[in-house]
């Protein structure tokens, strides 16, 4: 009986020793995470570089366009709006207003991909957001500013994406945190 209470007893202790050890390497683990230098990317001083396959708002070129309305019959969605007339004497489609509601869109590119004269095209530009709804609904002329580019501006620090940085860099920022380095 003695024993038996004993051995109980032991077991106990070792498993409450193994439980505080593993709690232990734990904390070691969990406090070294605190060595390393953070990778969180300080939007809006710091933005990330999109990729060149990004699609973002889409830009527009009217007088590229025939009003083919390609775009609209790809479009899941149908979405853009071509306002065209027939012009008899020109036989000849002559377009009068395109727009797009980024409200509704939902960016897959298939309107660029499709469009038969390229006057569509994906724009690295994703800061969207207005108060008002309707301001999302781009005419030709919204649509056709040139975007933004992250690059070009001289205010924030740009950040390369993962496809970007070179063999062995697992991050973008400049003071290179990298495989290489951590390893050090
Ligand atoms: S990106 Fe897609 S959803 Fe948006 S207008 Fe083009 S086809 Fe339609
Ligand atoms: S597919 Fe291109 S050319 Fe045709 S209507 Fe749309 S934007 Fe214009």
């Amino acid at each position: 009986m003695f024993f038996s209470k004993m051995t109980e007893f032991m077991n106990y202790s070792q498993q409450a020793i193994q439980a505080a050890r593993y709690i232990g390497q734990g904390f070691i683990v969990t406090l070294d995470h605190m060595n390393r230098l953070p990778m969180t990317i300080q939007y809006p001083y710091e933005k990330l570089i999109p990729s060149e396959r990004f699609r973002g708002r889409i830009h527009f070129e009217f007088d590229k366009c025939i009003a083919c309305e390609v775009c609209v019959r790809v479009c899941p969605i149908n979405l853009p709006v071509v306002d065209w007339e027939l012009r008899k004497t020109m036989k000849k489609k002559q377009l009068k207003s395109y727009s797009i509601d980024f409200g509704i869109c939902i960016f897959c590119g298939n309107c660029v991909e499709y469009c038969p004269t390229n006057c569509l095209s994906m724009t690295e530009e994703y800061e969207l957001s207005t108060y008002d709804r309707h301001e999302l609904n781009y005419d030709q002329i919204a649509l056709s500013r040139l975007p933004i580019s992250i690059v070009e501006d001289s205010t924030i620090e740009i950040i390369s994406n993962l496809t970007s940085l070179s063999k062995r860099v697992m991050e973008g920022h400049s003071n290179s945190r990298n495989v290489t380095n951590s390893s050090n």
